[in-house]
């Protein structure tokens, strides 16, 4: 059954709901300024042209095929975004996967994405549906059995997206009088399964969850703290996050198993590349007001 509380909003996740709703407003598709606006088509990106690459099945089948299929999310604010109205993709994880593509030779017009929900990645993946994968994508040792992993290219962790008025205030207040929604085959919804005794509903993706908590069917939505940032942003008066991250989610590259050669390519290019990586940030969440910083590499 639902609960409703009363309690003060954080004032640190107002501040940084606010800051990203103001970076929004001209979003997505960036702003009229520098790098935020050529993030919407990928533009400033160096399409690389000598590239070097030996032993990758995967690049291999990309220059067969004369371009790259990328799986992303596209329901996440800031980080995979399809914008219906101008068809355009924006995001911190776009435009990760946009650098890749060119670092390999592949310009916005060859790539095609493919929106993933989070219980098919892996299969998407092993099936050869797609290249690579981009879209808040945790390296898990489960996951690693049946796929490989570059990066982490971001960390964040697991948060709690409630009603404007609700008075949860953080994990402490997951009791078992609490629905939480999350998405299937998500490691959040793992996490309140096996540490807490909030009850768990699941849809495909997180915005089906965002619409359930607008109209009160659940009490608390919970991923990642980057991506209900996002949600926060797009409904400031309706919705709020709260309370401190309680997992850490190492963000990485999904990539066919095996193929080691893809992996170091990738993870180079994170090692050498730190002003792109920063750029990319800066453009898609550095108006958040959190500062992140890029996390080392994991050579596995
Ligand atoms: N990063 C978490 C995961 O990979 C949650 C976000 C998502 O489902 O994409 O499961």
């Amino acid at each position: 059954m639902r609960k409703t509380r009363i309690a003060a909003a954080s004032a640190g996740i107002a501040i940084a709901a606010l800051a990203l709703t103001a970076c929004n407003s001209g979003a997505p598709g960036g702003s009229d300024t520098g790098s935020a606006d050529g993030s919407a088509d990928g533009t400033w990106f160096e399409v690389a042209e000598d590239v070097s690459l030996a032993d990758s099945p995967t690049y291999d089948a990309m220059v067969a095929r004369g371009g790259v299929i990328i799986g992303v999310k596209e329901d996440q604010p800031g980080l995979g975004y399809l914008d219906a109205a101008t068809s355009e993709r924006t995001g911190f994880d776009i435009d990760i996967a946009r650098w890749i593509a060119a670092s390999l030779g592949f310009g916005e017009e060859d790539i095609e994405y493919v929106a993933i929900p989070s219980a098919n990645r892996e299969q998407a993946i092993v099936n050869g549906d797609i290249d690579y994968y981009v879209g808040t994508y945790s390296i898990t040792d489960s996951r690693k059995d049946q796929i490989d992993f570059a990066g982490p290219y971001f960390i964040t962790g697991q948060g709690l997206l409630v009603a404007a008025d609700s008075d949860i205030t953080g994990d402490e207040d997951l009791t078992s009088d609490v629905l939480v929604c999350s998405a299937t085959g998500s490691t959040p919804i793992q996490n309140i399964r096996d540490n807490y005794d909030a009850d768990t509903t699941e849809f495909d993706t997180y915005s089906q969850c965002v619409e359930q908590l607008r109209s009160g069917q659940v009490d608390a939505v919970t991923t990642d703290e980057a991506i209900l940032i996002g949600y926060a942003a797009q409904y400031p008066d309706e919705l709020k996050v709260v309370g401190e991250p309680f997992s850490v989610e190492e963000y990485g590259v999904g990539l066919p198993k095996g193929d080691d050669a893809l992996r170091t390519y990738i993870n180079d290019l994170f090692e050498d590349g730190g002003d792109i990586w920063q750029a990319i940030f800066d453009a898609n969440l550095g108006a958040s007001g959190t500062v992140v910083e890029q996390p080392a590499v994991d050579r596995y």
